[in-house]
């Protein structure tokens, strides 16, 4: 018998409008997937209610259709038609049942904190420069011992035992991460009763089988920590991973959702086809050398090894 087919996924959040760094991102899973015979998910990450839209998430599947991209799972006619397994915001008894599991197999404690009662990482020593992201908070489990139940106003946090995770990314080489000293005791739900991103993720890689992560670079740090919790989780096996360099801005700064210029939808407002929308992207990270058309066909020979 021949082994199954991997399968990655394609994850983008609803909180704004389609932008070239998503279609980079598009470019790496459907490419990377279809060159080693992986099949991609769609899976839209609404876990935060209060900044996802509907309206975005409808913008974002007729951007995806008009670039060309096309899930095996997940599929956007699906999608479109209303609830799915493949919209997290849908998922709430998946999370539920996940977190009932974790409970009975870690400690699980409610937390009332709020921003100001988390304390910054250590500061960087002389002469290490300004960090160019803001530097990451680590929970300093002030709520551990408190025997705080959930509840309204409270946040959930799950314990994460000191441990180092080691994984080997497909760009980057071998990693080793230890959470417990990067971000201490893991938030699974907000005080506002939103799965956190870390825990929503975790979850449906684990549940829905992907074993192959392809994204940003600027997600690295949170792979280690995804990894101990999948396997708190009793994920045996660990996905592979691949982080992709980002399209800078000429000063540098990443894209985000902010900048109006790059999102897909004021491109084709300008009368830029999805050709030259790809070959914008695939420039700007670096995978041709100049931003000429580029057909989605074509990507898959860009990673045949
Ligand atoms: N939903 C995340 C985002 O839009 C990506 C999640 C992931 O690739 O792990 O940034």
């Amino acid at each position: 018998m021949s082994p199954p087919s991997p399968l990655t996924r394609f994850a983008p959040a609803p909180t704004g409008y389609l932008h070239l760094g998503h279609v980079a991102n598009a470019i790496f899973v459907w490419g990377i997937g279809r060159a080693r015979g992986a099949k991609v998910l769609l899976r839209i990450e609404d876990h935060d209610r209060g900044r996802c839209r509907p309206e975005y998430e409808a913008a974002l599947l007729e951007d995806l259709d008009w670039l060309g991209f096309t899930p095996d799972l997940g599929s956007i006619a699906r999608l479109r038609a209303g609830p799915s397994d493949f919209r997290q915001s849908d998922r709430g008894e998946v999370y539920l049942a996940a977190l009932e599991e974790l409970g009975a197999r870690q400690q699980v404690y409610g937390c009332d904190c709020s921003r100001r009662d988390l304390t910054p990482s250590p500061p960087l020593r002389p002469g290490e420069g300004e960090p160019e992201e803001p530097v990451e908070t680590r929970y300093p489990g002030r709520c551990r011992n408190r025997g705080l139940e959930a509840g309204p106003g409270r946040g959930l946090r799950v314990v994460l035992p000191p441990r180092e995770v080691h994984f080997t990314d497909g760009r980057l080489g071998d990693q080793v991460q230890c959470p417990s000293e990067q971000c201490g005791d893991l938030l699974i739900r907000d005080r506002l009763g939103n799965w956190t991103y870390q825990f929503a993720v975790t979850v449906d890689d684990f549940r829905q089988g992907v074993d192959l992560v392809i994204r940003g670079e600027d997600l690295l740090p949170s792979t280690g920590r995804q990894i101990q919790l999948a396997a708190m989780l009793g994920r045996v096996e660990a996905a592979q991973w691949f982080h992709h360099p980002l399209i800078l801005k000429p000063s540098g700064e990443k894209l985000s959702k902010a900048n109006r210029d790059t999102a897909i939808r004021e491109l084709r407002e300008q009368g830029i086809g999805p050709t030259e929308v790809l070959g914008l992207a695939a420039h700007g990270v670096g995978l041709i050398d100049d931003a000429r058309p580029v057909g989605v066909a074509e990507i898959a020979d860009w990673f045949q090894v």
